[in-house]
């Protein structure tokens, strides 16, 4: 692995002499450096670009116009690699107004290979590298300048091992057909949609959510998008603004005034003094939200008789799908839609239910299995000459 020493850029100049040889690379691997911890918007402290060879450290503290690197990362005839991309692409939308499209990411390849679900990028390289990365500086300040010299090359190894990442999780990918299943799996990740907030997200992402219903569920969708305006506005994280709990709290009360307001644990005086008047007009006001446009909550069917059975069988058999397909079996089902296929599974009446595992190559990894379990064309037992469980077809009779 070469590794020449990475070049900072933080001029204009220096940007300009760095960008024709961004422009050649086919592949480039990019992360970022950012804080998040006091504001709400994340600080966008560094940008670390690998490709050909070369490592590039992109300064965006200093250097305010960076229109050639959004040039280069939006660029359709480069692929940008990335791992866990989701913040550094949050990042990248806000300042680019694009998505650096098209993208790999590591993580999601490392779980379509088994590696793990969500594993983190020092965990890889150590086992498919056989490189222990430096960790102390995973908390160091990066906003702060002069960057040391330890913290640069730090940051320029996160992009430079990712290269031989992707390329290990490229090949087992391509040879074993899957690539076509990474598409599928960052889909989301790629879309804009997954990077606006509306008034739904924002009120299911308050903890306890779940537990209100009807009008309190009217109240917390108002309160939450209140409360990200209001953090938006100052530029502080939201829970700041005030915490999920008081937030739940004045959303199930039936009643507020000034009184109860003051009550709830976790409003302070200063609280209710600046904002008491917003919450109790926003708590009044959702009286008059006609029922249709409450939030959609989506009914929990009680299971049928046997789904405790039937369960066990189905968890058995994506477990024994899972390890022949070398992959874990949490990311082909989790055990609630398992669950719900399995309840359906009583008559195997109706629509299937509407779960990832009977969708895309998770139905033809272990979907089709499933239903044929269910519907007795399939059959779990036990091999008597090796000892091993064994998937069998039945024959009609
Ligand atoms: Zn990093």
């Amino acid at each position: 692995m070469s590794k020449t020493s990475p070049i900072y850029i933080d001029t204009h100049e220096q940007l300009e002499a760095a960008y024709p040889n961004m422009k050649r690379c086919k592949v480039l691997a990019v992360d970022t450096e950012f804080h998040r911890e006091t504001t709400y918007y994340p600080e966008f402290a560094l940008l670390q670009i690998y490709g050909h060879g070369q490592c590039w450290i992109v300064d965006p503290i200093v250097l305010k116009d960076l229109n050639l690197v959004w040039d280069v990362l939006c660029d359709e005839n480069i692929l940008k690699v990335f791992h866990a991309g989701r913040q550094d692409l949050e990042i990248i939308l806000k300042e680019s107004g694009k998505l650096p499209l098209p993208l790999f990411d590591t993580q999601v390849a490392a779980a379509l290979l088994g590696l793990g679900q969500q594993v983190g990028f020092g965990n890889l390289v150590q086992r498919l590298l056989k490189k222990e990365l430096a960790k102390q500086e995973s908390f160091s300040d990066w906003v702060a300048r002069p960057l040391r010299a330890k913290q640069i090359e730090y940051a320029a190894d996160d992009v430079i091992w990712l290269m031989p990442i992707y390329q290990f999780l490229y090949d087992g990918l391509e040879a074993r057909g899957r690539l076509s299943w990474l598409y599928e799996e960052q889909s989301k990740l790629c879309s804009l949609e997954t990077y606006q907030e509306n008034p739904e997200s924002l009120m299911w992402r308050v903890k306890g959510a779940n537990k209100l219903k009807g009008l309190s569920l009217v109240r917390l969708r108002a309160l939450a998008v209140w409360r990200e305006q209001q953090a938006q506005k100052r530029n502080i994280p939201r829970r700041r603004m005030i915490a999920d709990e008081p937030l739940l709290e004045m959303a199930r009360r039936d009643i507020l005034n000034t009184e109860i307001l003051s009550s709830i644990r976790g409003a302070s005086q200063g609280f209710v003094r600046r904002f008491g008047s917003d919450i109790l007009k926003i708590h009044d006001d959702c009286r008059h939200i006609p029922e249709n446009d409450w939030p959609k909550v989506s009914k929990r069917k009680h299971p049928t008789e046997g789904t405790g059975l039937r369960l066990e069988l189905l968890d058995t058999l994506l477990r024994l799908k899972a390890e022949e397909g070398d992959i874990s079996a949490t990311i082909l089902s989790s055990k609630a839609d398992l669950s719900e296929l399995a309840s359906w599974g009583k008559q195997c009446a109706g629509d299937e239910p509407d779960v990832p595992c009977l969708h895309g190559w998770r139905r033809d990894l272990v979907g089709h299995d499933l239903l044929a379990l269910l519907r007795g064309d399939i059959a779990l037992s036990i091999n008597p000459k090796t000892g091993n469980p064994l998937i069998e077809t039945r024959s009609i009779s």
